[in-house]
C-alpha cells in the first residue's frame, strides 16, 4: 500500500496520491529551435541607426569593438555609410581623478542638457582596461538617473587592446551615435595624461573636474593636462567646503595665466559647483556654449575637427602597421632571438631593430 495511513485500521483518514512534480528543467527545451539573432547587413545597421534604434546602435558599437576581422570589415562599411550623417554634435571630454565626482556630475549635467531637448550619449575611455580588461568607468549604474532617461545612451569603455585602439573605437562610436541623432556626446576618462590626450583628440571642449585640496592641489596635476583644459571646474563647492573651493579656483586661475595663450584664442575659465547638490550647473553649460559660439565664429571649431580627423588617419595607419609587424609570423619568431641578443650585448638596440624591420619588409615583398 502506497500510503499506510489508508489502512482500514485508521478510520476516517484518507491520504490522496500526490501529484508528480515537474522537472526543474523545461522538457521542451531540447525541441525548441534555437533562436539566433539574425545577422544584419551593413544596410540594416545603417537604416536602424539613422532611425535612432538603440538596439541596433548598441549592436553596431559591439561590431566596432569586435576584434574579429570579418566584423571589422562590416563595421568599416557601416561607419563609412554613417559618416555623412555625423558631425552635428557638441563633443565634450570630461576628466578627473577617481572620486572627483565624474559620475555624480555627468548624471546631473546630463539631465540638465536633456531638459533643453536633444539626445545625449555618454562614452568612456578607461585606461585601466588595457591592463585589467575590466572597466571602472562608464558603468550604467554609476549614473542612476541618466541611465533610465529615454534620450540617453550610455556605453562603457571598450575593454580590449591598447589605449590607442580603445580610443579609436570610441571615436568611431561617436560617429555612430551622431548618425543616430545624439547631438551631445560626453567622453569620460580618468588618468594621468595619456588617456586625456586621447580624449582631447576627439572632443570640442575639454572639461577638467578638480577638487579643492589643501592648497597644493596644483602640484598633483600634470601641466600638460591643465594646458588641454578649456574649462576647469572645482566640484564639491558645498557646505563648509565652499571657501576652500573658491580659493582653489583662484589658484587655478593664477596658474593658467602662466601658460601660453591657447591656440583657440579662448581663455579657459575656472568655476566652482556642486554636482551632488546641483549648484552651479547652469553656469558650466553656459561656459561650454559660450566657448562653442566663440570658436565657431573664429573658425577654430572647424580647424580643430579637421586636425583631429588628420590625427586619427595617422593614428590608424600607425596602429595597423604595428599590428601587421608584430603579427607577422617571421617577426614573431625572430623577436625573442633579437631581444636576447640585445640583452646579452651581442647586438645594439638599433641594429636589432634594423634587422627586424629588414626581415619584415623582405617578407612583405
Ligand atoms: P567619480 O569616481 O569621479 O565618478 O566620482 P563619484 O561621482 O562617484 O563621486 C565620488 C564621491 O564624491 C561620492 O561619494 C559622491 O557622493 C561624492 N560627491 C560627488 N559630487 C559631490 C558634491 O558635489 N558634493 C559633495 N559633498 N560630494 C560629492
Amino acid at each position: 500500500m502506497e500510503h499506510p495511513e489508508n489502512d482500514t485500521a485508521y478510520k476516517g483518514l484518507t491520504v490522496n496520491k500526490g501529484i508528480e512534480q515537474p522537472s526543474m528543467i523545461n522538457p521542451y527545451l531540447k525541441n525548441r529551435p534555437r533562436v539566433r539573432r539574425r545577422e544584419l547587413t551593413a544596410n540594416d545597421y545603417v537604416e536602424g541607426i539613422l532611425k535612432g534604434d538603440v538596439m541596433i546602435l548598441s549592436r553596431a558599437v559591439t561590431l566596432v569593438e569586435s576584434l574579429r576581422p570579418e566584423h571589422q570589415a562590416l563595421a568599416q562599411e557601416v561607419l563609412e555609410k554613417c559618416l555623412p550623417y555625423s558631425g552635428n554634435s557638441i563633443r565634450i571630454g570630461i576628466s578627473g581623478v577617481p572620486g572627483a565626482g565624474k559620475s555624480t556630475s555627468i548624471d546631473v549635467f546630463g539631465l540638465h542638457v536633456l531638459e533643453k531637448g536633444g539626445k545625449l550619449a555618454v562614452l568612456a575611455i578607461d585606461p585601466s582596461s588595457e591592463r585589467s580588461k575590466g572597466s571602472i568607468l562608464g558603468d550604467k549604474t554609476r549614473m542612476e538617473k541618466l541611465s533610465v532617461h529615454p534620450n540617453s545612451f550610455i556605453r562603457p569603455s571598450p575593454s580590449a587592446g591598447s589605449l590607442g585602439g580603445v580610443a579609436r573605437k570610441t571615436r568611431e562610436t561617436i560617429i555612430l551615435c551622431e548618425a543616430a541623432g545624439y547631438d551631445k556626446i560626453f567622453v569620460e576618462t580618468v588618468g594621468v595624461g595619456q588617456s586625456e590626450t586621447a580624449v582631447h583628440s576627439m572632443v570640442d571642449f575639454f572639461l577638467l573636474i578638480q577638487l579643492a585640496g589643501t592648497g597644493d592641489e596644483l602640484q598633483g596635476i600634470k601641466r600638460g593636462i591643465m594646458e588641454m583644459a578649456d574649462g576647469i571646474v572645482i566640484n564639491k563647492a558645498d557646505g563648509n567646503n565652499i571657501e576652500k573651493a573658491k580659493l582653489a579656483a583662484s589658484h587655478f586661475r593664477n596658474a593658467l595665466h602662466l601658460f601660453p595663450a591657447p591656440e583657440s584664442g579662448w581663455t579657459p575659465q575656472v568655476l566652482t559647483y556642486s554636482g551632488f547638490y546641483g549648484l552651479g550647473i547652469e553656469e558650466i553649460w553656459k561656459m561650454i556654449y559660450d566657448y562653442i559660439a566663440f570658436v565657431k565664429k573664429n573658425g577654430y571649431f572647424e580647424y580643430r575637427r579637421n586636425e583631429q580627423a588628420k590625427y586619427w588617419m595617422y593614428e590608424t595607419i600607425n596602429e595597423h602597421l604595428r599590428d601587421s609587424f608584430y603579427h607577422n609570423e617571421k617577426i614573431a619568431e625572430l623577436i625573442p632571438l633579437k631581444e636576447k641578443a640585445v640583452l646579452t650585448g651581442g647586438l645594439t638596440s638599433f641594429v636589432a631593430a634594423k634587422q627586424l624591420l629588414d626581415a619584415y619588409f623582405e617578407d612583405m615583398k
